[in-house]
C-alpha cells in the first residue's frame, strides 16, 4: 500500500470516506474494478468498530438463510433483497476464506473467524487493500463532500486539502460508540446534497428503569438464560417478544434479549408519548402459568412442611426465585402446606409475566447500534447510488438500516459495500470514458 502523506494530490476515481466495514469492502470492490481508490479515515487506525465487536472474536456474517437474514434487520431488512441476490452472506464467507480467513459457525448461524480474533479479520481486509494498492489516508478526517454542477467533485478534509474524485462512497457509519470514530459526521453532507436524514435513536442498547429494585440493586449481576421477554403497548398487548438470555444491571436490564428489544421501548415511548414502558418477564417460557401452578401444588402437597424455599429449589435461579417470593409476598422459610393458593397463583403469575417500567434506554453513544439515517427511499437498492446526487455512494450504518445483533449489521455493512464500491468504480470509469 502506498502511504500517500495527506497533502500529495492527485485525483482518484473512487474516494471511500471511512475504514469501517462497509469502507474497508467498498474501498477492496473499488480496486478490484481497476479504479484509483483512495480509502481515507479520520482514525489511527482502520476497523477499529470492527476489531472490538463481537466481544473482541468479530461475528462477521451470519449462515441463517436470507429470509431469516432479511427479519433479523427490523430496520429496512426489506431495502437489502436486491444487494443480497447480488452479494450475499453466503458470498461474504466466501469472500473472507479467499483471504485465508477460515470461519467457523456458531449458535443462532452466527459466523467468527476460527482464530476467535476480530484483528485477524481486520488485518485480512488490510493486506487485500495493499494487494490492490488503494491509497490510504489514516488520521485524516473529511470536512466535507463537494458537489459541483449538481454532481460529486473533490472531498475537502479539515487539514484544508482538497482531493478531486468522480465518485465518492460515504462509509462513516452512525454515531454510537464514538470513540471508535463513528461521529456522524457524514448525515450533513448526505442533507447538502438533497438527501433526507430518518431520526437518529439508539438500538441495541440497555434499557434502563426506576423501579426500586433496580435502583436498590436487587437482582444487580443476575443473569437469566432462555427467558422471554416483551415489551408491551399501553394496553398490556406484547409488542414483540424475544426469547434470549438478559442480565440485571444497576441502571436497568442488558443482555441479548434486552438488546433486541430497546428499539421497541424508544419506539413505544415516542409513538405514545410515555415516560414510562411495561415490559414483562416470563422466566418459565416452556411451561404454562396453570400447568405450573399445578405442579408447585402437587409439590407442596408431597411434602407439606417441607419450607417453600426448598421445595422449589431449582425451579430459578436462587436470587430470582427469593425476589419473587418477596414479590408474592411469601416467606421463603414458611412451610409449602400453610401457604394460601391464592398466593401460590400470584407466584406462579411472576414466573410467567412479572411486569415492571421501564424508562429508556442509554445515550446513542452508549448503544451498539445507530437507529435511523440515510433514507433508503433515495438510494438506489441495486447499486447504493444516491438517487439525487450523482457519483454519491452510500454503506453501512451511515444508512437507515439496522439489524439485531448476531452479525446481521457487519453483513449489511460489508453487503451494502460491496455494492457501493463496485459501482462507483463502474460509475468513474463510464465518467471518464
Ligand atoms: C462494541 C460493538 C460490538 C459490535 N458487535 C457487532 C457484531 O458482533 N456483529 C454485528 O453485526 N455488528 C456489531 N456491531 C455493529 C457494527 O460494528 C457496526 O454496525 C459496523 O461497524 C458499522 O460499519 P460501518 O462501516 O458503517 O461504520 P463504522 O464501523 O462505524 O466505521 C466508520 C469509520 O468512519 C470513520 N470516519 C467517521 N467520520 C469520518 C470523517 N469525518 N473522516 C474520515 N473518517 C471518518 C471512522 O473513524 C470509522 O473508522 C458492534 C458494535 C459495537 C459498538
Amino acid at each position: 500500500m502506498k502511504w500517500l502523506e495527506s497533502g500529495e494530490s492527485m485525483e482518484y476515481d473512487v474516494i471511500v470516506i471511512g475504514g469501517g466495514p462497509s469502507g474497508l469492502m467498498a474501498a477492496i470492490a473499488a480496486g478490484e474494478k481497476g479504479a484509483r481508490v483512495l480509502l481515507i479515515d479520520k482514525g489511527s487506525k482502520l476497523g477499529r468498530k470492527l476489531a472490538i465487536s463481537g466481544g473482541r472474536r468479530c461475528n462477521v456474517t451470519n449462515r441463517l438463510p436470507i429470509e431469516e437474514i432479511i427479519k433479523h434487520i427490523p430496520g429496512n431488512g426489506k431495502f437489502l433483497y436486491s444487494a443480497f441476490s447480488i452479494f450475499s452472506n453466503e458470498d461474504i464467507i466466501k469472500f473472507f476464506e479467499g483471504l485465508g480467513v477460515a470461519l467457523k459457525e456458531e449458535d443462532h448461524g452466527r459466523m467468527f473467524p476460527v482464530s476467535n480474533k476480530a484483528q485477524s479479520v481486520v488485518d485480512a481486509l488490510l493486506s487485500q487493500l495493499e494487494k490492490l494498492h488503494v491509497n490510504v489516508f489514516k488520521n485524516c478526517a473529511a470536512e466535507e463532500v463537494m458537489y459541483d454542477q449538481h454532481h460529486v467533485s473533490a472531498v475537502l478534509l479539515k487539514d484544508g486539502q482538497t482531493i478531486s474524485a468522480k465518485a465518492v462512497v460515504l462509509a462513516v457509519g452512525g454515531k454510537s460508540v464514538p470513540q471508535t470514530g463513528s461521529t456522524g459526521d457524514g448525515y450533513a453532507w448526505a442533507e447538502k446534497a438533497g438527501h433526507t436524514i430518518t431520526e437518529l435513536f439508539p438500538t441495541e442498547v440497555p434499557i434502563t428503569s426506576n423501579e426500586p429494585f433496580i435502583v436498590n440493586k436487587t437482582l444487580q449481576g443476575l443473569s437469566l438464560r432462555d427467558i422471554k421477554l416483551s415489551v408491551l403497548n399501553p394496553k398490556g398487548k406484547p409488542i414483540i417478544t424475544h426469547q434470549m438470555d438478559m442480565l440485571f444491571t444497576h441502571f436497568g436490564i442488558s443482555g441479548p434479549a434486552v438488546l433486541r428489544s430497546s428499539q421497541f421501548v424508544v419506539k413505544a415511548m415516542k409513538k405514545w408519548n410515555l415516560q414510562e414502558v411495561t415490559m414483562s418477564l416470563d422466566a418459565l417460557p416452556e411451561k404454562t402459568e396453570e400447568g405450573l401452578f399445578q405442579e408447585i401444588v402437587k409439590l407442596i402437597k408431597a411434602e407439606p412442611k417441607k419450607s417453600i424455599k426448598n421445595t422449589l429449589k431449582g425451579l430459578l435461579p436462587e436470587r430470582y426465585l427469593l425476589f419473587l417470593f418477596d414479590q408474592s409476598e411469601i416467606d421463603p422459610a414458611e412451610q409449602g402446606g400453610s401457604i394460601s393458593h391464592e398466593k401460590i397463583r400470584r407466584f406462579a403469575k411472576h414466573c410467567k409475566q412479572f411486569q415492571f417500567r421501564v424508562n429508556g434506554t442509554l445515550p446513542i453513544e452508549k448503544a451498539f447500534v445507530t437507529g435511523g439515517g440515510v433514507s433508503v427511499k433515495e438510494v438506489d437498492p441495486k447499486t447504493m447510488a444516491s438517487k439525487l446526487m450523482p457519483g454519491l455512494y452510500f454503506c453501512g450504518e451511515i444508512l437507515d438500516i439496522h439489524g439485531y445483533t448476531g452479525g446481521y449489521n457487519i453483513t449489511a455493512a460489508l453487503v451494502t459495500g460491496r455494492l457501493a464500491g463496485t459501482n462507483a468504480a463502474l460509475y468513474s470509469k463510464n465518467d471518464r470514458a
